[in-house]
């Protein structure tokens, strides 16, 4: 560079890329844009030659987040976005627009069953909401303009787990695709592309990230159906940012020894809570897979607790409207997750005031078993 002055030196000093090359992590691309060298270096980004433009459309730390969730999920690509709910509107826009329709599960997070029953209705997208459990249900609620089938692994609070390869053969002999959100299976449990989803959502916010200091989706799924919905995300504008999606791929990289330690975690608490009187209901699958059966357990305790005195005395066990972490929290699903739904929606898949969702960290189990105990005993009238 010639002489220059002080303020041009300053915006024009750079390390030469050549000397990062080989830095052991990958280095965050915390940069809205990319230069080039001449007009040909940036034609060459047109004629796919040279991948990166503009963070919006790409950027390396989303593409290797993207392709890392679609690796794990043993998927051809994947997209990362802003958050759980964007990458299921990019999935959803792309198999449907105006003048289609899609099956839902009834019972899904409450944020997926606002946007699928309020929001795709201005997109023109017509919906049916039933239950999952029943195939047959299923197959009566599919119409000559039905182009997707939509539900999660594992239900949120419930923790249904439904048949994805039956699943998937209703909707192969109709013609449509299918689309699974994997956020509390994640795919060290279960990988629905492998049995033949064509769509897999997940919230990267919960497990994928895992330390509860991003908000970031992933959606993967074949080459073809993932350039049609990055084109949506572009559009949209809901890029995840450069950041988010460093740190989501560093969670990323414990997730098996988390998953493995929080659903073990998870399977004992189960087992406690099943021999309290005081716990009316437990819900936790039965089977999820060889590895585990999930990190949440979601409890009904018996209405003649004093519910208030339960949220108070639950000690060094935080009240969080997420889950996920390596901390075990608890929500409340009539006042957080299910509270966009009206009392009669929450009372037709059983959600009621003494419905608790527990999401099970990495602490010692005996521990958290001790705690929640201790929890249940203090909220006795
Ligand atoms: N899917 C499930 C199962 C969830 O629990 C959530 C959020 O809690 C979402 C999707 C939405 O994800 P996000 O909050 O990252 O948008």
């Amino acid at each position: 560079m010639n002489r220059t002055s002080f303020n041009t030196k300053v915006v024009h000093h750079k390390v030469s890329q050549e000397q990062i090359q080989n830095s052991k992590s990958t280095p965050i691309y915390q940069t809205s844009a990319f230069t080039f060298k001449d007009l040909d270096h940036m034609e060459s980004y047109y004629e796919g030659k040279s991948p990166y433009l503009y963070t919006r459309e790409k950027n390396p730390n989303t593409d290797e987040l993207g392709m890392t969730v679609a690796n794990l999920e043993e998927a051809e690509s994947g997209v990362a976005t802003s958050s759980g709910m964007s990458a299921i509107l990019a999935g959803i826009l792309s198999v449907a627009k105006a003048g289609d329709h899609i099956v839902a599960a009834e019972d899904l997070y409450g944020g997926t069953h606002k946007l699928i029953t309020k929001e795709l209705q201005t997109f023109g997208i017509e919906v049916s909401m039933v239950s999952f459990s029943d195939m047959e249900k299923v197959k009566n609620e599919i119409k000559s303009n039905t182009k997707l089938l939509y539900t999660e692994s594992i239900t949120n609070p419930f923790l249904r787990v439904d048949n994805l390869t039956e699943l998937v053969e209703v909707a192969k002999q109709s013609g449509v695709k299918t689309m699974v959100d994997n956020t509390f299976a994640t795919p060290y449990l279960l990988q629905p592309y492998t049995k033949g989803v064509d769509l897999v959502v997940h919230s990267g916010t919960k497990y994928i990230g895992g330390h509860s200091d991003v908000t970031c989706g992933v959606l993967v799924g074949g080459e073809e159906l993932i350039q049609k919905a990055t084109e949506k995300v572009v559009a949209l504008g809901s890029n995840l940012s450069p950041f988010e999606a460093w740190l989501t791929q560093r969670g990323a990289k414990t997730l098996g020894l988390r998953m493995k330690q929080q659903s073990d975690n998870a399977n004992q608490l189960a087992q406690a809570l099943r021999e309290n009187p005081s716990v009316k209901r437990v819900y936790y699958p039965e089977y999820v897979s060889e590895q585990g059966h999930g990190a949440i357990v979601t409890i009904e305790l018996d209405h003649q607790l004093d519910i208030e005195q339960f949220f108070r005395s639950l000690g060094w066990i935080k009240i969080a409207p997420t889950l996920a972490g390596v901390e075990t929290t608890v929500s409340y699903p009539v006042r957080t997750s299910h509270r966009a739904l009206s009392e009669k929606e929450r009372e037709n898949i059983g959600i009621n005031d003494f419905v608790i969702r527990l999401s099970i960290g990495i602490e010692d189990a005996e521990d958290i078993i001790t705690q929640f105990e201790q929890c249940i005993n203090q909220s006795i009238k």
